[in-house]
């Protein structure tokens, strides 16, 4: 099993050669690996993030088949089904750490604004346990002077989204917690940048990582 600093320092080294294009994707997903992986998993890290379609996990951190444990959602969010996801690969994939990855003008966040702003729209039920896990993260933002930039305004809201996920992933989960005493699991928050590519891990990583 891989452990979580390690894992961390895979991840930055993937995203790296992915920015500046320096990977070769031949290894990652041929039969060879396909055959390697028949006998099972051992993903090295968990990532929870956004659907997306301009952040693709494996792509932009340049991992193959088998590496990555992947659970997508609009929002990054944690709900139910995504921290189950995450307790069934803490538990039976080994994996040592997990990532939720936020990302810039990310359209989830923009519903939860939307939400806020036209309250007399009617939601689905679906897009309502995305956007209540989100509203009450702006409200707070709303007060101060962000509110009159809407770029750095969604911005922070995408950033207090990450690391509300982060602390409800590593304080409202048993199975989490007893990994972080236990195992030296890390939960930490990172962005993904559209524009450059780049990911800026910036929650939760310990100083020595
Ligand atoms: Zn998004």
């Amino acid at each position: 099993m891989t452990p979580a600093r390690e894992a961390l320092a895979r991840l930055r080294a993937g995203n790296q050669r992915y920015v500046t294009g320096a990977f070769d994707r031949a290894g990652q997903v041929g039969q060879a690996r396909r055959e390697e992986l028949l006998g099972g998993q051992r993903p090295f890290a968990i990532i929870l993030g956004c659907s997306d379609s301009r952040v693709p996990v494996e792509i932009i951190f340049d991992q193959g088949l088998g590496d990555l444990f992947v659970v997508r959602v609009a929002g990054n969010v944690a709900a139910p089904a995504q921290t189950g996801s995450i307790e069934l690969a803490v538990q039976h994939c080994g994996a040592r750490l997990v990532v939720v990855l936020g990302h810039t003008r990310c359209g989830a966040v923009q519903a939860a604004f939307d939400a806020l702003d036209r309250p007399q729209e009617p939601l689905s039920p679906g897009l309502r346990e995305i956007v209540d896990r989100i509203d009450p993260l702006l409200t707070g933002l709303l007060a101060t002077d962000l509110r009159y930039d809407q770029e750095a305004l969604l911005h922070e809201a995408m950033l207090a989204n990450v690391r509300a996920t982060t602390d409800r992933l590593r304080q409202d989960s048993a199975i989490i917690a007893h990994a972080i005493q236990r195992d030296g699991l890390l939960v930490v928050g990172a962005a993904y940048s559209l524009a450059t590519g780049v990911v800026d891990f910036f929650d939760g990583v310990p100083s020595d990582a």
